[in-house]
């Protein structure tokens, strides 16, 4: 089965110099530009997609706050689950009962979902005027213009080979932050797609396999993002680690992150998600030494369960994670350890089950993100029977995040009584006058009084006073 439709329409390629992004500010007034508005499902592959539109589009288009207040509507969406999907679906019925009071409006859906879809979407979303694909986010100012020049509905979901360019940077307006944008934390996609064929994801049929972006382009997003006032570089790839390999000659992703880390403004890196399968002894090295690299790692796990782990085709066993985990913690004992399950696998006996809470004692997770198995149409996943009732799962799902709870009120009180660095990358949400701010381990940290000379993107040493359920309280020493 062909994984990727034909190509639809043609268009012309935008421009992306370095220098025209840094001076690139529109002298034209804001009020004249009709509004876009664009909501987001699934991960952080998809925020930093629609943080991307709003660039491409910020030309002729100013980012609006609601959908009723736009002319443009786009609809980024998320196959990893079924509940993304069905989100889509009564999207678009709110944007249908909008576009009838605004026949103006246009409404485009974009991401995983438009990429599976296509053409299909037009007859299933009724009033959908652009349909395009993960690969294809430049074309989107040329389908506007093709469909109010009077053109059919637009379809694009051309796959490419190569890495498709886009504009350097981000918009300056950000609705979902209080219009401003905050750029200290600076998401850079060093690598698209995915190589790996885990039995229940989509991702690579969405997103193709991976394709690394240079070297050098990364590198130059990097310094613009510094120069925005960009601190935090956080970066981007389905399986981050794997960098490289297909570049030729051939870049590590160790290698990435120390050129990174010698660029003038950059305080800290972060990167999302590593694949346990690539961690090499190189890669806790450079984790564990490299000052700008935070102490905090997200490797998704998934299951502690060989048996499941060989069903979801995750390329690594238990033993092999828990080793990586041994490793490092023996370099940085306080590093941080997040990850991904996922309860309720076809087949996961309850003996399964038990043996991903077993390794939740073993690692003491900072945090985990967890979910109910769902097949996905198109994954070899949703062709396996399954065994486990709906109600089991959610049972299972309960346990485990209840068992999670503890074990995270546990790690953050840790912290309590503790100093640590603070970066300072927003305001506190309680009291505007008030900052907040990560520490190198990812959790936040709120400041509950103002301190003169803070702002945006400073390092601050701080003393952990308490903590609430998930976020830590700090004052400035
Ligand atoms: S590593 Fe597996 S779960 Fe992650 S994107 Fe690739 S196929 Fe999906």
């Amino acid at each position: 089965m062909p994984r990727f439709r034909a190509i639809i329409v043609k268009v012309t390629r935008m421009s992306s110099s370095c220098e025209n992004e840094i001076d690139r500010t529109d002298s034209s007034p804001e009020k004249t530009k009709p509004g876009v508005y664009i909501r987001t499902f699934g991960c952080a592959m998809n925020e930093h997609d629609t943080q991307k539109l709003y660039k491409i589009l910020e030309k002729d288009y100013q980012p609006v706050d609601a959908p009723d207040k736009a002319e443009l509507v786009l609809i980024n969406t998320c196959s990893v689950r079924e509940k993304g999907e069905q989100k889509l679906y009564s999207t678009l019925g709110e944007m249908r009962e909008l576009k009838s009071a605004n026949p103006n409006m246009m409404v485009g859906v974009c991401g995983c979902v438009a990429q599976q879809e296509g053409e299909a979407l037009l007859k299933k979303g009724r009033g959908v005027d652009l349909v395009f694909g993960t690969h294809n986010l430049s074309l989107v100012p040329s389908l506007v213009q093709l469909r109010k020049q009077g053109a059919p509905p637009q379809v694009a979901i051309n796959y490419r080979e190569d890495w498709e360019e886009l504009p350097l940077g981000f918009a300056d307006t950000d609705p979902s932050k209080n219009g401003k944008a905050n750029h200290v934390t600076a998401f850079i996609s060093i690598s698209r797609g995915c190589n790996k064929s885990c039995s229940y994801c989509i991702v690579p049929t969405t997103r193709g396999p991976e394709v690394s972006r240079a070297l050098t382009e990364i590198e130059r997003e990097v310094r613009i993002a510094v120069h925005r006032g960009g601190r935090e570089i956080v970066l981007l790839g389905q399986t981050v680690n794997s960098y490289g390999l297909d570049l030729s000659p051939r870049v590590s992703f160790v290698h990435l992150l120390d050129r990174i880390s010698q660029i003038d403004g950059v305080e800290r890196i972060r990167f999302t998600s590593p694949h346990p399968q690539e961690i090499r002894a190189d890669f806790i090295e450079c984790v564990s030494t490299n000052p700008k690299v935070c102490r905090h790692i997200h490797m998704p796990l998934q299951s502690g369960s060989d048996r499941i782990l060989k069903l979801m085709n995750r390329n690594y066993r238990r033993a092999k994670y828990l080793k990586i985990i041994e490793d490092l913690k023996a370099r940085v004992p306080d590093m941080a350890i997040t990850t991904d399950f996922i309860v309720g696998f076809p087949g996961e006996t309850e003996e399964d089950f038990q043996q991903s809470l077993e390794i939740m004692d073993i690692v003491q997770f900072d945090l985990s993100y967890s979910f109910a198995f769902s097949p996905r149409p198109g994954t070899p996943a949703a062709l396996m029977p399954e065994l486990i009732t709906q109600e089991d799962k959610l049972q299972r799902l309960q346990i485990l995040q209840a068992k999670q709870e503890r074990i995270q009120s546990a790690r953050l009180e840790q912290w309590v009584g503790k100093t640590a660095e603070v970066l300072i990358d927003n305001h506190n949400r309680m009291d505007e006058r008030c900052f907040q701010g990560r520490i190198s381990q990812n959790f936040v940290v709120n400041f509950t009084q103002p301190y003169e000379g803070l702002s945006l993107g400073s390092l601050v040493k701080a003393k952990i006073t308490g903590r609430k359920r998930y976020t830590l309280v700090g004052e400035v020493v």
